[in-house]
């Protein structure tokens, strides 16, 4: 799976809790803590309920197995954005699935066509080099499974559990592919569509189609799961497509905006310049009464921008009501400025990933004024009543 950086980030906060287990090819694997339960869950049941330690093991062995195919998959994704020069921030077990956190999306279509099919691909990949071995020696075991997952109504024969081993991985396989492929984002099914509609019709049209599409599925997947025994699951997962479907379309509708504009149109010439030894209480007056919300700090010597007041830091501070505090306690640090003819959405982009809410802009090396998140908002927002 591939969500957007701002979708990732919000799941991982949902997520609250997920350790390092890794690092590999210079890219953080993490684990999210109801796997590691799950893991532990599974060795402690199958040993309490054989009473044997080799069963255990097995069980263990599989799950370690699952996890690898899942962070392969992963790895499909992340390598091949890394050769179109997009970075992969963390890859995380996540109980929704595997995730690759990318930097940013490729947005030339046939690159994201690329990143997006090369996760399936890898599970593909494994089936083949499964395929040859299977044959020889475990056909009757895929089978079995096979009956197992077409009819549910066959049960696998506990004494030859081994022989199951490589056939449960490989069946695994198949429907991890399967899966990723539904046309839905954030499935990478959904960016592969959206990438061939991309190359006819352009990239704001293809997303909202392809939403629409895995809009639908995703109303299939949530009645199916509510009539289907046991598929509370598919219903969850029913409705957490839908929402992503909608607010990747709402996202690249805001982009198409952004990337018609510069910092010009967003401008704010009027603005607080806030020194570090002013009293807190200065700029939550003013975030009070509403325009400002963010502000900057400047020296009082050189007059030179240093830092950054964002406004969550303000509301805790209007919360403990610290008010006699200076700024300088509070503020962050700035590393970043502006250009006035600068993209907008490159504007955008680099407040994201760097998580400022404001930054000053300057033209022909003089300050002019300042960019925030909320004008921005706001400005994109009237842009889209004003064509409606
Ligand atoms: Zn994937």
């Amino acid at each position: 799976m591939i969500p957007r950086l701002e979708q990732s980030n919000m799941m991982n906060a949902l997520m609250t809790k997920s350790w390092r287990i890794g690092t590999f090819a210079g890219i953080p694997v993490k684990i999210h803590w109801s796997f590691l339960l799950m893991f532990v869950g599974a060795w402690v049941l199958s040993y309490l309920g054989s009473g044997d330690w080799k069963i255990a093991l097995w069980y263990s062995l599989l799950i370690i197995a699952i996890f690898t195919c899942v962070v392969l998959h992963e790895y499909g994704h992340a390598l091949t954005a890394r050769k179109y020069g997009v970075e992969t921030r963390d890859i995380i077990l996540s109980p929704i699935g595997g995730i690759a956190r990318l930097e940013s999306l490729p947005e030339k279509p046939i690159q994201e066509f690329f990143v997006a099919i090369a996760g399936p691909l890898v599970n593909v990949g494994i089936c083949f080099v499964l395929v040859p071995y299977l044959l020889y020696f475990a056909w009757d075991e895929v089978m079995d499974i096979w009956r197992l997952i077409s009819t549910g109504r066959y049960s696998l024969e506990p004494s030859g559990m081994n022989a199951y081993f490589f056939p449960i991985i490989f069946w695994l396989n198949i429907s991890l592919a399967a899966f990723n492929l539904l046309p839905a984002f954030p499935m990478d099914g959904g960016r592969i569509l959206r990438s061939l509609l991309s190359l006819k019709i352009g990239r704001l049209r293809a997303t909202q189609i392809a939403a629409y599409i895995g809009q639908g599925l995703a109303i299939c997947l949530i009645i199916w799961g509510l009539y289907e025994e046991g598929g509370f699951m598919t219903s969850v997962i029913g409705v957490f497509v839908f929402i992503m479907a909608s607010q990747e379309y709402r996202m690249v509708r805001f982009e198409s905006i952004l990337a018609k504009h510069t910092g010009r149109d967003v401008l704010r010439p009027q603005f607080t310049r806030i020194l570090p030894e002013d009293q807190i209480s200065r700029a939550t007056n003013l975030k009070k009464i509403g325009v400002e919300r963010n502000f900057l700090v400047f020296d009082e010597l050189d007059g030179e921008v240093i830092g950054v007041l964002h406004e969550p830091t303000l509301l805790e501070v209007m919360k403990k009501e610290e008010f006699n505090n200076l700024a300088k306690d509070y503020m962050s640090p700035l590393f970043e400025n502006i250009l006035v003819t600068e993209n907008l959405k490159d504007i955008f982009n680099k407040m994201q990933s760097n998580g400022y809410s404001i930054l000053p802009v300057f033209d022909e090396g003089q300050l002019i004024g300042i960019v925030d998140t909320t004008t921005i908002n706001e400005f994109v927002s009237l842009q889209n009543s004003l064509k409606k």
